[in-house]
């Protein structure tokens, strides 16, 4: 029976692990679920899989599962785990979304012999700290972000130096063939063509800053400098990298557009006898029109940002995430306009106050966490001084 916990539980990534685990209940075992303030999913799988463990951050939605389960343990951080958590578990999901997920990440790898990680903003800001604790406890590391796990399956066991070059697909989001996006709604924007997900991803596939994240992500876990990268246009997302090896050799990675792909196989891994997913027939017709262009600057402007990325992991990353967690949530709230995104992430990164963290690097998660509330806060007070202008 494998043990298992998933972080981020009520969420997209989150509920389609437990789809999968359900297929094959009997041979699961969820230790440990955790959510922010979503008690109702939650409640629904505490009953289905017999939880015995959760941790709910909301203070409001903790207190209320906590009267609602008396005989779980239910806590509010991940602070005291080893009071609840014997042993290791063999895999875990971390799905928490945005920066709030790194501390759990990072809390979670020694509980765990498998990690598999989704949270994106958790190896842009603390992929030192978390390869320091994976190389500590033995953990093995499994990237879930599509892209990530189709380069990792591909490039795994060869040398880096074999490595020409690696082509990151981006659909382009809702608005790639819009005009004008002045006009453009909240809902609009989180209606993505291809994939169902969570709000913020999908706010960040539209404006391509999902990209930008996702360069920063295999830049770092595959240990390659920024010239190795390119970004393309694939509007059907049906091809997920494209590695160029110095062979002479190119693979092409393709899956239906299912997250459930690389979550599955994430889980299944290492199993001799593998219960196969049932994927859907090859689509000859998006094979044929694989329609791969450059990106157009002017449309997506952050794209623009891949020139003041540098090579070393610095402090700057922590940076990119803080400002793109507010500004989103300032659109999601309503507060901004969808155009006004890219322009105000730009601007403000370019802000001296915070190009001097270029040459700083990360120490510890305490001054990660620091920067982090740091730049959310200014940022915060610069788009509202720039909206009352
Ligand atoms: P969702 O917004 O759907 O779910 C996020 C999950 O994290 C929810 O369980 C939510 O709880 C929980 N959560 C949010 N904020 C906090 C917090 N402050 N403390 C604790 N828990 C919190 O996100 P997704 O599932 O779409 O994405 C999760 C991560 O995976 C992101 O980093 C994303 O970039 C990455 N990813 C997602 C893909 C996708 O297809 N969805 C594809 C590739 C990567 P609650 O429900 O209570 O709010
Ligand atoms: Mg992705």
């Amino acid at each position: 029976m494998k043990k298992i916990i998933i972080l981020g539980s009520t969420g997209s990534i989150g509920r389609q692990t437990i789809e999968i685990v359900e297929k094959n209940k009997k041979n699961f075992k969820v230790i440990l679920l955790s959510t922010n303030k979503n008690i109702n999913i939650l409640s629904e799988q505490i009953k289905k899989f017999n939880v015995q463990n959760v941790v709910v951050t909301n203070i409001n939605s903790y207190k209320k599962i906590k009267k609602k389960f008396k005989k779980i343990n239910v806590l509010n951080n991940f602070e005291k785990l080893d009071k609840i958590i014997k042993g290791k578990v063999d895999y875990t999901m971390s799905a928490i979304s945005g920066f709030d997920g790194l501390r759990p990440t990072i809390k979670i790898i020694k509980k765990t012999k498998k990690i598999a990680i989704a949270n994106k903003e958790s190896i842009i800001c603390g992929w030192e700290l978390i390869k320091k604790e994976i190389k500590k406890n033995k953990t093995v590391f499994i990237p879930v972000d599509s892209e990530h796990f189709s380069i990792w399956s591909v490039i795994k066991d060869s040398h880096k130096d074999e490595i020409e070059k690696i082509f990151l697909t981006a659909s382009g989001g809702p608005f790639l063939n819009k005009k004008n996006i002045k006009k453009v709604k909240l809902i609009n924007a989180l209606k993505h063509p291809n994939w169902k997900m969570g709000k913020k991803i999908s706010v960040d596939s539209a404006t391509l800053m999902n990209k930008i994240f996702e360069l920063i992500e295999a830049k770092k876990m595959f240990d390659l400098e920024l010239d190795k990268f390119d970004v393309l246009i694939h509007p059907k997302s049906y091809i997920h990298a494209i590695v160029k090896f110095k062979n002479g050799l190119i693979k092409i990675i393709a899956h239906d557009t299912d997250m459930k792909i690389p979550i599955y196989n994430s889980i299944y891994i290492d199993e001799k006898k593998q219960c196969y997913f049932k994927s859907k027939k090859i689509n000859l017709e998006i094979l044929n029109s694989l329609n791969l262009q450059k990106v157009n600057d002017k449309k997506f402007p952050v794209i623009k940002l891949l020139k003041k990325l540098t090579n070393k992991n610095s402090l700057f990353d922590t940076a990119i995430v803080s400002v793109n967690d507010e500004i989103v949530s300032l659109f999601l709230k309503k507060k901004i306009k969808f155009f006004e995104i890219s322009k105000k992430i730009t601007t403000i990164l370019g802000l001296p106050f915070l190009t001097k963290f270029k040459g700083q690097k990360p120490k510890n998660l305490a001054q990660i966490e620091r920067l982090n509330e740091f730049v959310r806060l200014k940022t915060r007070t610069l788009s509202v001084i720039s909206e009352k202008k």
